[in-house]
């Protein structure tokens, strides 16, 4: 069990609608320095927290709050099994609110 910090994310979108954007992977802060170190797959992180083994979380800044992440079966019922924050995530700590990875 280990607790994997998210600092960005990538998404594509899914073919329609448009505005329907999953997230595909996310990088992860190893050192804490704010700065991804590792990209996790997206089914590698939902197969790591359903199976209880790992847990994601992101960090406000701002609100100094922690908020943990969780699986759900995407709400536009796409089929997908996608990550969200949970329900009593701030605007500084949602992972919808993170940056989007630049990889190098
Ligand atoms: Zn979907």
């Amino acid at each position: 069990m280990a607790d994997h910090m998210i600092v960005c994310t990538d998404q594509t979108p899914i073919s329609k609608p448009t505005n329907h954007a999953h997230i595909v992977s996310v990088g992860v802060d190893k050192d804490r320095d704010g700065y991804a170190d590792q990209k996790h797959e997206l089914q590698q992180v939902v197969r790591a927290i359903d199976s209880g083994d790992h847990r994601y979380y992101t960090y406000g800044l701002s609100s100094g709050k922690v908020a943990w992440v969780e699986t759900v079966d995407c709400p536009s019922h796409c089929g997908e099994r996608i990550i969200r924050s949970m329900r009593d995530a701030k605007t500084d700590n949602n992972l919808d609110s993170l940056r989007r990875c630049r990889w190098q």
